[in-house]
Protein backbone atom coordinates (compact mmCIF):
# COMPACT_ATOMS: atom_id res chain seq x y z
CA UNK A 1 0.00 0.00 0.00
CA UNK A 2 1.37 3.62 -0.84
CA UNK A 3 1.00 6.34 1.25
CA UNK A 4 -0.04 8.25 -1.42
CA UNK A 5 -3.23 6.26 -1.82
CA UNK A 6 -4.78 7.05 1.56
CA UNK A 7 -7.12 9.59 2.71
CA UNK A 8 -5.43 13.01 4.49
CA UNK A 9 -2.25 13.73 2.28
CA UNK A 10 -2.36 17.27 2.59
CA UNK A 11 0.20 18.55 4.95
CA UNK A 12 -2.38 20.82 7.46
CA UNK A 13 -4.19 16.91 8.23
CA UNK A 14 -1.46 15.19 8.67
CA UNK A 15 -2.51 14.60 12.42
CA UNK A 16 -5.74 12.94 11.11
CA UNK A 17 -3.34 9.97 9.50
CA UNK A 18 -2.77 8.28 12.57
CA UNK A 19 -5.69 7.48 14.97
CA UNK A 20 -6.74 5.95 18.20
CA UNK A 21 -9.63 3.79 19.04
CA UNK A 22 -11.77 4.56 21.79
CA UNK A 23 -10.01 1.47 23.74
CA UNK A 24 -6.83 1.31 23.02
CA UNK A 25 -3.84 4.02 22.45
CA UNK A 26 -2.02 1.97 19.59
CA UNK A 27 -1.89 4.67 16.63
CA UNK A 28 -3.47 3.19 13.43
CA UNK A 29 -3.27 4.65 9.69
CA UNK A 30 -6.15 5.80 8.56
CA UNK A 31 -6.78 3.52 5.04
CA UNK A 32 -10.77 4.63 4.30
CA UNK A 33 -12.59 7.50 6.46
CA UNK A 34 -16.07 8.99 6.95
CA UNK A 35 -15.99 12.39 8.16
CA UNK A 36 -18.46 14.13 10.21
CA UNK A 37 -19.77 17.10 9.68
CA UNK A 38 -20.99 20.06 12.03
CA UNK A 39 -24.24 22.17 10.73
CA UNK A 40 -21.89 25.16 9.74
CA UNK A 41 -20.07 22.59 7.39
CA UNK A 42 -17.11 22.69 9.48
CA UNK A 43 -15.12 19.04 10.29
CA UNK A 44 -16.51 17.71 13.49
CA UNK A 45 -13.34 16.14 14.71
CA UNK A 46 -14.43 15.75 18.10
CA UNK A 47 -17.02 13.27 16.81
CA UNK A 48 -14.31 10.89 15.23
CA UNK A 49 -14.40 8.89 12.21
CA UNK A 50 -15.87 5.43 10.78
CA UNK A 51 -13.03 4.59 9.47
CA UNK A 52 -10.94 1.30 8.27
CA UNK A 53 -7.42 1.09 9.05
CA UNK A 54 -4.37 0.07 6.81
CA UNK A 55 -4.28 -2.86 8.98
CA UNK A 56 -7.80 -3.94 8.28
CA UNK A 57 -9.57 -3.04 11.08
CA UNK A 58 -12.90 -1.12 10.83
CA UNK A 59 -15.03 0.95 13.40
CA UNK A 60 -14.73 4.67 15.38
CA UNK A 61 -11.51 6.50 15.50
CA UNK A 62 -10.50 9.71 16.94
CA UNK A 63 -7.31 12.33 16.45
CA UNK A 64 -4.94 11.54 19.45
CA UNK A 65 -4.57 13.92 21.98
CA UNK A 66 -0.36 15.88 21.46
CA UNK A 67 0.77 13.52 23.86
CA UNK A 68 -0.66 10.24 22.11
CA UNK A 69 0.80 11.96 18.90
CA UNK A 70 4.21 12.42 19.59
CA UNK A 71 4.64 9.10 22.14
CA UNK A 72 1.75 6.43 21.40
CA UNK A 73 2.92 2.77 19.83
CA UNK A 74 2.56 2.52 16.03
CA UNK A 75 0.26 -0.18 15.36
CA UNK A 76 2.84 -2.72 13.81
CA UNK A 77 0.85 -4.38 11.19
CA UNK A 78 0.08 -0.66 9.76
CA UNK A 79 3.80 0.25 9.67
CA UNK A 80 4.42 -2.82 7.95
CA UNK A 81 1.22 -2.17 5.17
CA UNK A 82 2.89 1.15 4.78
CA UNK A 83 6.58 -0.13 4.64
CA UNK A 84 7.72 2.12 7.24
CA UNK A 85 9.95 1.28 10.46
CA UNK A 86 7.24 0.32 13.66
CA UNK A 87 7.91 2.68 16.40
CA UNK A 88 6.50 5.81 18.62
CA UNK A 89 4.00 8.49 17.51
CA UNK A 90 2.76 9.71 14.20
CA UNK A 91 5.14 9.65 11.47
CA UNK A 92 4.68 13.40 10.58
CA UNK A 93 6.74 14.15 13.88
CA UNK A 94 9.89 12.01 12.43
CA UNK A 95 12.17 14.64 10.87
CA UNK A 96 13.97 14.24 8.02
CA UNK A 97 12.81 10.54 7.52
CA UNK A 98 11.73 9.96 4.26
CA UNK A 99 8.28 7.77 5.37
CA UNK A 100 7.45 11.10 7.99
CA UNK A 101 4.42 11.67 5.09
CA UNK A 102 3.08 8.20 5.34
ZN1 LIG B 1 -3.27 -0.88 12.44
Amino acid sequence: MSPSALPFPEAERWFWRWEQFATSAVLHRIAMARMWYAQDGSLAVSMGVDGRTACGMSGRLFVPGVGSRLGAPRCRSCCRALGIPWGEGAPYNQAGAEWRDA
